[in-house]
C-alpha cells in the first residue's frame, strides 16, 4: 500500500476541501473515536479524505518530483542531482554476499536517499556530487521514518542524461521553536536550551553487518536477518533540556550521542563497562547550552513528548542566536542540515512520522546517519521508553 504521511494527507484535504487544519484534525479525532481507536490517525485521515471526495494521490506514471514519491510506490522514475555519494559496502550473510551503496538525490522539491543493491552499485562508481541522475524502476521503502528509493538489477540509473536538468535543490531548513511550542510529530524543529539533567547512557546490541538491532537469543545475540552474530553496541543518551518556556526530554542516539559528548564510538563504549566514569561527563554537560534539530515523538508510556535529536550543536554562536531571536519568530536559522554536517549526508526531513502511533511498542526513536553511510535495512533502536529514569550510577 502506498503510504502518505499524515501531514501530507491533512494538507491535501486542506487544499482540496478548503477546511482548516483544526477542522480536519477534529474530524480525524471524531473518526478515531467512532471506530473505538481501532484505527491509526493516518487511517482515519484516509477515511476523512475519502468521505470528502479528496483524491490523495494522482495516478503514478512517468517522472515524479521527489516530494511526490511515497512509500510503497513501485516503478518509480525521477531525476535529481546527486548531493552526496556514499561508499559502496560489501556484506556477507548466511545466504551469500552482496553489495550495497547509497546516494542522496535532490530536486527543487526535496531530497531522498537512493539505495543501490548488487550490480546497481556499479552505476555509482562514476557518480559525483552535482551529477544529474535519472533513476527508473525504483521501489520506495520506508526506513527510520524516511523514504528511500531502492534499486535492484531491474532498475536503471542514468548519469547526466542528455536533455535533463535540475534546478536548485531544495535545502532542508529547520524551524526554530520554543519548547512550549513543540507539538507531536513536529519534524525539523530547532530548539535552543540548557541541559538541566543528564541520564546514564544505555547500550544496545546491534548486528555488525547491518546495524539492525540484535536480540538476545539464549546466551547469544541474533539479527533477524543475519542470524547469530557477535554484536556491536550502539548508545543512547537522554537529557532534559530547558529553554525557559518548558523542558523536554531529548534523546540522542549513536552519532548524536557521540556529538553531544565529543567522543568516538570506541570512547563511548568505556561507559558501558564503567558507568561511574560517566559522572565527570555528566557534570560537564549540565548547564551546557545546546541547539538541537530534530523531531518530536509522543512517548506513549510516559504520556510525554520526546525530542529526538538529529543534529546537535554544542555552545552555539551567541551572536547568531540573538540574530535569530530578533528575526521573525519561528523562522529558520538558515542553517541547513547539509551545512551543519559539513557536507556529510544531508537528510531530508523525516517524511512519515506515523509509525510511532502504529507501533508504540517499538517507538521509532531513530537517528539518521549524518556522517557515515550505513546499509539501508530497517534498523531498530530501543525505545527511549525503556530507559531507567534514575540519575545515579548503578552499583
Ligand atoms: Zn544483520
Amino acid at each position: 500500500m502506498i503510504k502518505m504521511p499524515l501531514n501530507d494527507i491533512i494538507s491535501k484535504i486542506k487544499e482540496k476541501a478548503g477546511l482548516s487544519e483544526e477542522d480536519i484534525n477534529s474530524k480525524i479525532d471524531a473518526k478515531m473515536k467512532q471506530l473505538s481507536g481501532l484505527i491509526s490517525k493516518e487511517g482515519a485521515a484516509h477515511i476523512i479524505a475519502n468521505e470528502l471526495g479528496v483524491k490523495l494521490f494522482e495516478q503514478v506514471s512517468g517522472k515524479l518530483e521527489i516530494k511526490n514519491i511515497l512509500a510503497g510506490m513501485r516503478s518509480v522514475e525521477t531525476v535529481g542531482k546527486a548531493t552526496a555519494v556514499y561508499d559502496i559496502r560489501e556484506f556477507s550473510t548466511d545466504k551469500g554476499s552482496g553489495k550495497v551503496g547509497s546516494f542522496m538525490l535532490g530536486d527543487e522539491t526535496g531530497s531522498i536517499r537512493v539505495v543501490c543493491w548488487g550490480g546497481m552499485t556499479d552505476s555509482m562508481k562514476d557518480m559525483k556530487e552535482g551529477d544529474v541522475v535519472k533513476i527508473q524502476g525504483g521501489y520506495v521503502k520506508e526506513n527510520q521514518n524516511r523514504k528511500e528509493v531502492h534499486l535492484n538489477d531491474k532498475s536503471r540509473v542514468i548519469l547526466n542524461p542528455p536533455g535533463e536538468s535540475v534546478g536548485k535543490v531544495k535545502k532542508v531548513t529547520s524551524v526554530r521553536k520554543k519548547i512550549s511550542e513543540l507539538r507531536e510529530n513536529d519534524s525539523n524543529a530547532e530548539i535552543l536550551g540548557t541541559i538541566v539533567q543528564v541520564f546514564e547512557p544505555r547500550f544496545f546490541e546491534i548486528c555488525p553487518k547491518c546495524n539492525k538491532r540484535a536480540r538476545p537469543d539464549g546466551e547469544k545475540f541474533a539479527c533477524s536477518e543475519h542470524g547469530e552474530v557477535i554484536p556491536n553496541y550502539g548508545c543512547v543518551i537522554n537529557c532534559n533540556i530547558d529553554d525557559g518556556t518548558e523542558n523536554i526530554r531529548a534523546v540522542f542516539f549513536r552519532q548524536q550521542a557521540e556529538r553531544l559528548l565529543g567522543k568516538t564510538s570506541e570512547e563511548m563504549l568505556k561507559y558501558k563497562d564503567d558507568p561511574a566514569a560517566f559522572e565527570a561527563v555528566k557534570n560537564d554537560l549540565l548547564g551546557t547550552i545546546v541547539k538541537l534539530v530534530g523531531k518530536v515523538n509522543k512517548n506513549d508510556m510516559f504520556e510525554r513528548m520526546d525530542f529526538i535529536a538529529n543534529l546537535v550543536f554544542l555552545n552555539p554562536d551567541p551572536g547568531e542566536e540573538i540574530k535569530n531571536l530578533e528575526g521573525e519568530s519561528s523562522k529558520s536559522s538558515g542553517e541547513t542540515a547539509e551545512q551543519a554536517t559539513s557536507g556529510a549526508a544531508a537528510q531530508d526531513k523525516p517524511a512519515e512520522e506515523q509509525q510511532a502511533e502504529e507501533k508504540p511498542a517499538e517507538s521509532p526513536a531513530k537517528t539518521p546517519e549524518q556522517t557515515e553511510p550505513q546499509p539501508p535495512q530497517q534498523r531498530e533502536e530501543p525505545s527511549p521508553q525503556q530507559e531507567t529514569t534514575t540519575q545515579t550510577a548503578p552499583k
